[in-house]
């Protein structure tokens, strides 16, 4: 179904992966709807956030608003950074980065997982949730150029590359967020 809808996320890339993977749909920017509030992500889930993020930029635009709260889980850190993925270190997505591989000096399981919710809500109430996960290993230094956050430093079980290394079409294939959102086009 092709739709009109906000994305509640200040996150360019996320955006941009957004209208990649919905090509069919109309996808606003918060700015583009008028929306420049910021919004305090204070659940405890991917699934919570999400939702509090989409129901506070569908209340401020009165348009559906699809939102997507994602992060990395590393087995060897208790499920580390998680929620908390984008504020791991305090700064930016380098020192995010930096942070990780400090954590992991000298350990030899590997083994991550990208998690994402996302939520979509519309102007009467019906609120709509999916997620999607993607497998890997935390590399030992950075790999590749391309994507965000972690993508240089996940390396993808399906790829068999860092996801800094694929293509906006092949990380999209089998990301956490390609998956979630496809799950998410099915409830539509
Ligand atoms: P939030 O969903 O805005 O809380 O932030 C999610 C954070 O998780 C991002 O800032 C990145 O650090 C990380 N993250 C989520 N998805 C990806 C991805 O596709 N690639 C790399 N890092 C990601």
């Amino acid at each position: 179904m092709s739709m009109t809808v906000v994305a509640a996320t200040g996150n360019a890339h996320k955006l941009q992966e957004m209208r990649a993977i919905f090509p069919a749909w109309r996808i606003l920017s918060e700015r583009e709807a008028g929306f420049l509030g910021e919004i305090e992500e204070t659940g405890e889930t991917f699934s919570e956030n999400a939702l509090i993020k989409a129901r506070a930029v569908c209340k401020a635009t009165g348009l559906p608003a699809l939102a997507d709260d994602s992060g990395l889980c590393v087995d060897a850190l208790g499920g580390a950074p998680g929620v908390r993925s984008a504020r791991y270190s305090g700064g930016g997505d380098a020192e995010n980065r930096a942070l990780l591989l400090k954590n992991l000096c000298g350990v030899t399981a590997r083994g991550a997982h990208f998690c994402c919710a996302v939520a979509l809500v519309f102007p009467d109430g019906r609120e709509l949730t999916a997620e999607g996960a993607t497998f890997g290993v935390i590399l030992e230094e950075e790999r590749g150029t391309g994507g965000f956050g972690y993508d240089s430093l996940f390396f993808s079980d399906d790829l068999q590359k860092s996801f800094a290394e694929a293509s906006e079409g092949e990380k999209n294939a089998v990301s956490h967020r390609g998956r979630a959102l496809a799950a998410l086009e099915k409830l539509c």
